[in-house]
């Protein structure tokens, strides 16, 4: 799709890859005033949804799941020309069915065409739906499920750090092409002059919709080239090897991701049937021979509900990670350590066997973690993370959080490294 328009009576087509064009003709009178319908469009970055309907001001909406085996609940549209209108967006099935696809917080909502965004109608929306007052000047408006992360706010990172990569401590490769064609980057950062004592790699977006990750990820690179202390100290001691976007093409085209069809790229590392992921174990043996310190792996959980709304690591399962006496204390640290509002509890990590943390979850194929388990030579700590959508513990989850996290992240890497 990618335009619709209200209100009115409807005229629907199909395009390319599933997605309708909608277009509704005629104008609707508010206070006597003749005023155009407005219309919702996915071009904007990540941009993903599928209208089924408009009728007068309620809008039936829903998430496009292109190659997703089964549902997922991302989603993201911009509103023109509602300026002074209120509308109800209700998510449904085509059969009417509620979708409860909305975040606990509600939309993450920009006025200022994805420069910033807030969720104005935290406490406000339900599973399901929210109604949306658009201000008298207010004629463009960006709605997401959650904060969106794509290339050009990467590119917008990476210029910030100019003048690290100018210095030597900071650089931008290229990992591979992704399966459309584009570069895919890889990001090193931190002692690059020398063999570095130690390495450490994250990886974000293996599930391309899981957005929060991003800010995190950018949050301990910046921690690689902050000046202070841990700066410096990462800097002298550590290389850190990135990977910020695992699953590139679905990031940029607003896809799920998780589950794709006939496997996600976290469950990828036993087949390699994405360019990223062989990319990704090739650099590590070659760059790296095979030897890192912690590999983390970030991403986000479901949309709400317990495990879905705290930070919590995924511990694997103890025959294969390393030992969990290290592990355990990795998360101890970064409990006490923390200095954001994220409020990270040791204790909400979720052991190998318990919820969906099972080796049937993994039964598509192995996972980066379980993959850099069996192949990475003696690391410390090796695991995956979640950092909810929204919701973390009470706090509200923003981007500079989850920055402040990843911080908090590499400083706990290095409290475990000197108490060794
Ligand atoms: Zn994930």
């Amino acid at each position: 799709m990618k335009h619709v328009e209200g209100s009115g009576s409807i005229l629907k087509s199909r395009l390319a890859r599933g997605m309708f064009l909608l277009v509704a003709f005629g104008a609707v009178s508010i206070c006597g005033a003749a005023v155009p319908g407005f219309t919702i469009d996915t071009e904007i970055p990540a941009g993903n949804a599928i209208v089924n309907s408009i009728e007068g001001d309620t809008v039936s909406i829903r998430q496009d799941l292109r190659d997703t085996k089964g549902e997922w609940f991302y989603w993201a549209f911009r509103v023109k020309g509602a300026a002074g209108r209120t509308v109800r967006f209700d998510f449904r099935k085509p059969d009417g069915t509620a979708l409860d696809i909305v975040g606990v917080r509600g939309p993450v909502v920009s006025t200022d065409g994805g420069k910033t965004f807030s969720y104005p109608l935290d406490g406000k929306a339900t599973t399901c739906g929210f109604t949306y007052t658009f201000a008298p000047d207010e004629n463009e408006t960006l709605f997401y499920e959650c904060h969106p992360y794509v290339r050009a706010d990467w590119d917008a990172f990476v210029a910030r750090h100019a003048a690290d990569a100018a210095k030597g401590v900071f650089a931008v490769e290229t990992l591979c092409r992704s399966r459309a064609g584009a570069e895919v980057p890889r990001v090193r950062a931190g002692c690059l002059s020398g063999e570095p004592k130690h390495r450490f790699m994250f990886t974000a977006r293996h599930h391309c919709s899981e957005t929060t990750a991003s800010w995190v990820f950018e949050g301990i690179v910046d921690a690689f080239l902050a000046d202070d202390d841990l700066g410096a100290w990462l800097r002298a001691n550590v290389e850190l090897m990135g990977v910020p976007f695992v699953d590139y093409d679905g990031v940029q085209a607003g896809d799920q991701g998780k589950n794709r069809k006939p496997h996600d790229h976290n469950r990828d590392y036993s087949e390699f049937i994405y360019p990223e992921t062989k990319a990704l174990t090739e650099w590590i043996g070659e760059h790296a021979q095979g030897r890192l310190d912690a590999f983390i792996d970030l991403h986000c959980p479901w949309i709400r509900g317990d495990y879905n709304e705290f930070v919590y690591a995924t511990r694997k399962d103890p025959k294969i990670t390393p030992p969990t006496a290290q592990e355990d204390r990795f998360s101890e640290i970064l409990e006490k350590i923390q200095s954001g509002a994220l409020r990270y509890k040791a204790a909400n990590d979720l052991p190998f066997g318990k919820a969906w943390n099972k080796g049937v979850n993994f039964a598509q194929g192995w996972s980066s973690v379980i993959w850099a388990c069996h192949n990475v030579k003696e690391p410390k700590v090796c695991r995956a993370m979640e950092f909810p959508f929204a919701n973390a513990n009470g706090a509200v989850v923003t981007p500079e959080k989850c920055r402040t996290f990843g911080r908090d992240i590499a400083l706990a890497l290095r409290v475990l490294i000197d108490e060794r």
